[in-house]
C-alpha cells in the first residue's frame, strides 16, 4: 500500500502531454486556448461615429450655441455599411449613423438632439469639444496586441471577440476521451426490474456525469458481468485516453480488472492506497492510454474519481493538475481514529462575516450515496489527526456544489 502523496505523484508523472486541435469558433466553446491570440485587425477597424448625428469640422462649429447656431450645408450621408465617398469642406456636414465611417475632412460629430435640419441646411446649437462622439481606429487595441491568453476558456464574450477580428478558427486543447467500463454480475440499470439479490448500477451515470462536469468527453459506456474473458475483451476494445473501470479491483475470486488490464499489456503503476474510502484504487498505463480501476462502492468510486481521475482529465485538457479548494473553519472536533488517511465528506455553510464553516456529514459509509449528495466537498485527515473546533482546513470542493449554499 502506498500513501496518497505517492499515488498522486505517480499519477502526475504518467500523464501524457495534452492534445491540441484547430476548432471552428462555434465548436471551440467550453474549450481552452492552447496559445495566445494576437489581434490580426485593430478595433475599431476604422474611425467611426458613436452617435446618430452629423459629421462636421470643429473649426466650423466651435462657437455654436442655441442663441448663435453654426449654419452648415448637408452634402450627403455616411450610413453603417455605406460610407460617404466625398470630402467635407468648409461649412459643410454629412448625416452620420452610429458606427458609420467618419467622412473625410471631418473631426467631430454633433448629436441629432443638438441640431435642427431643414432643406439640407443644418443648424448646430451645441457642441462640447473637438473630436466628440468619435471612436478612433485602434483605440481599443491595435494589430499585434494580446487579445486572449493561452488557457483562456472560450465562452460567449471570447467567441464574440474572436469573430469581431475575423478569426474563424482557433487552436485549443482537445478534451480527453474517456471510456467507462462498469463491472459486476449483480448490477441492473435504474429502469430494469430487479431481483432481491441484485444491485442497481449507480456508477455508470455518476461517472458519466462527473467526467462531463470535469471537461472530459465520454466515448463509450459499457457494463459487463464478472467474467475474465469479457473483461479482457472490453478493455482491449476500449479506445480512449483514459479507460475508467469500476468494481472488480479488490482481492475477490471474481475481481478481474487488474488481470484483464495486464493481459492487454497495461503496465501496473500502483494498486491500493492507504486511504479511506477508496483503498483498492488501481492505476496502469499502456503507451499513451491510462487505466484506472475504481472500487465498486459508489462513494469510493466517486472519491477516487474526484481526487485522482479529475486532475488527470484537467491536465489532459491543458489545465493545471489540481483541485478547487476553499478554506473553512470546523464547527466541531473531527478526529481520524483509523489507520488510513481519511477523506471526510463535509458540508459548507457561508457566514457573512466569517467565511465558510465546515460540518461533518453524518453517515460516511462507502456504500452511502447520501454522504455525497448532501456534501459540498471533503477534507483530508491523517491517522490520529484531530481537527479542533475553530481550526481552519482546506476543503476540496465538488464540481456539483461550487456556489455558496
Ligand atoms: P466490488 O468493488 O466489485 O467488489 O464492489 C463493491 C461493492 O460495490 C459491492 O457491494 C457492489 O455491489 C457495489 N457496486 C459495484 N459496482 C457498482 C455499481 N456500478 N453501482 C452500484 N454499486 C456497485
Ligand atoms: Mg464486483
Amino acid at each position: 500500500m502506498i500513501s496518497i502523496t505517492d499515488a498522486l505523484s505517480i499519477t502526475k508523472k504518467n500523464i501524457p502531454p495534452p492534445k491540441m486541435q484547430e476548432y471552428l469558433i462555434e465548436h471551440s466553446v467550453e474549450k481552452y486556448l492552447s496559445k495566445d491570440i494576437l489581434a490580426p485587425e485593430p478595433s475599431p477597424r476604422y474611425t467611426n461615429s458613436a452617435m446618430d448625428g452629423y459629421a462636421v469640422r470643429w473649426e466650423d462649429v466651435s462657437d455654436a450655441s442655441k442663441e448663435n447656431p453654426a449654419v452648415l450645408s448637408v452634402i450627403g450621408e455616411s450610413r453603417a455599411g455605406i460610407p460617404f465617398k466625398g470630402r467635407v469642406e468648409k461649412k459643410e456636414a454629412v448625416r452620420i449613423s452610429t458606427g458609420a465611417m467618419l467622412a473625410d475632412g471631418c473631426d467631430t460629430v454633433v448629436r441629432v438632439e443638438d441640431t435642427l435640419e431643414s432643406d439640407d441646411t443644418l443648424q448646430v446649437m451645441a457642441v462640447k469639444k473637438k473630436g466628440q462622439d468619435i471612436r478612433y481606429k485602434g483605440e481599443e487595441f491595435n494589430v499585434g496586441d494580446l487579445l486572449l491568453h493561452k488557457r483562456t476558456k472560450i465562452s460567449a464574450p471570447q467567441a464574440a471577440l474572436l469573430a469581431s477580428v475575423g478569426i474563424a478558427s482557433v487552436k485549443a486543447y482537445k478534451p480527453c476521451d474517456v471510456a467507462i467500463l462498469v463491472t459486476g454480475s449483480e448490477l441492473v440499470s435504474a429502469g430494469e426490474s430487479i431481483a432481491d439479490h441484485q444491485i442497481r448500477d449507480s456508477n455508470m451515470i455518476m461517472l458519466k456525469t462527473a467526467i462531463q462536469e470535469a471537461g472530459g468527453n465520454v466515448v463509450s459506456c459499457l457494463r459487463i458481468s464478472d467474467n475474465k474473458q469479457a473483461t479482457i475483451d472490453a478493455i482491449g476494445q476500449a479506445r480512449a485516453d483514459i479507460i475508467l473501470c469500476t468494481g472488480g479491483v479488490s482481492v475477490g475470486r471474481h475481481d478481474h480488472v487488474k488481470d484483464a488490464a495486464e493481459a492487454n499489456d497495461f503496465k501496473p503503476l500502483f494498486w491500493r492506497i492507504r486511504q479511506k474510502p477508496g483503498k483498492p484504487l488501481y492505476f496502469a498505463k499502456k503507451e499513451k492510454s491510462l487505466l484506472f480501476g475504481l472500487p465498486g462502492n459508489p462513494v469510493s468510486a466517486f472519491m477516487c474519481f474526484t481526487h485522482y481521475v479529475r486532475p488527470v482529465i484537467t491536465t489532459l485538457n491543458g489545465l493545471p493538475f489540481g483541485w478547487p479548494t476553499v478554506s473553512g473553519e470546523s464547527t466541531d472536533d473531527i478526529i481520524n481514529n483509523g489507520k488510513r488517511t481519511n477523506m471526510i465528506r463535509v458540508q459548507l455553510t457561508w457566514r457573512p462575516n466569517g467565511g465558510y464553516c465546515i460540518s461533518n456529514t453524518e453517515k460516511q459509509g462507502s456504500h452511502m450515496l447520501t454522504s455525497l449528495s448532501g456534501a459540498d466537498g471533503y477534507i483530508i485527515l491523517e491517522p490520529e489527526q484531530i481537527l479542533k473546533s475553530g481550526e481552519r482546513i482546506d476543503v476540496y470542493r465538488y464540481d456539483f456544489r461550487r456556489e455558496p449554499v
